[in-house]
């Protein structure tokens, strides 16, 4: 399935929550907080929602959320369910692990679409290396940084003010000032602030 190119205040409609796709305007002027209510012709309709178009919902949800195709999000929960620990639990571990995740969260990117353009045209590193693949995993003690070259282009100036007034997780060490991040530790579940019901999603690809 090709990566939508859509309205994205559409899919925080569709799922009924904000999902921050657009960096800065989902703080500033979010769509969602002035329509909140579903896209299409018949948003009003009232219908009885089945188990299965609610696990369907969730896993979209989360899909939409990390920007992740269908196959990759398979793939991750097929790689979730060979880990230790609840399947549910590891998939959202795995989707924050990424590198794109890492650089959102990290304060470098606005949203993770952002993040994922960043990566793919090279301007990040791991351990020193150009890594260009998004969904990379970053495993703890592994260095992310803004590749050197790229520390001059205005992007990375404005971004660094925005990284400085951006929450930061427990399980990374930024240091906004040098353009790095390292994660310190996996994820635990708890440490991720995503309104995901994980259990719903294994339910779908366990059917
Ligand atoms: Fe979603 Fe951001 Fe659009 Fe609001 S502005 S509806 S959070 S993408």
């Amino acid at each position: 399935m090709a990566r939508y190119n859509g309205p994205v205040c559409r899919l925080c409609r569709r799922e009924g929550m904000k999902l921050y796709l657009k960096g800065e305007k989902c703080i500033t002027k979010c769509t969602f907080e002035r329509r909140p209510s579903p896209p299409g012709m018949h948003q009003q309709r009232r219908r009885k929602v089945s188990d299965f178009a609610l696990q369907l919902r969730e896993k979209q949800k989360a899909r939409r959320m990390y920007g992740v195709l269908e196959r990759q999000m398979r793939g991750t929960f097929d790689e979730a369910q060979e880990t230790k620990g609840a399947t549910g639990d590891q998939l959202l571990v795995l989707l924050e692990s990424r590198l794109d995740n890492v650089v959102y969260r990290s304060g470098f990117a606005k949203s993770r679409a952002q993040a994922r353009q960043l990566v793919g045209h090279g301007h990040i590193e791991v351990n020193g290396r150009v890594a260009t693949i998004p969904s990379r995993t970053v495993r703890a003690g592994e260095l992310v940084t803004v590749h050197e070259a790229s520390r001059s282009l205005q992007y990375f100036k404005d971004a660094l003010a925005w990284a400085k007034t951006q929450p930061r997780p427990g399980w990374l060490e930024v240091d906004p000032d040098s353009y790095t991040t390292r994660m310190v530790t996996t994820p635990t579940r708890d440490q991720i602030e995503t309104q995901v019901d994980t259990q719903l999603i294994v339910e779908h690809y366990s059917r």
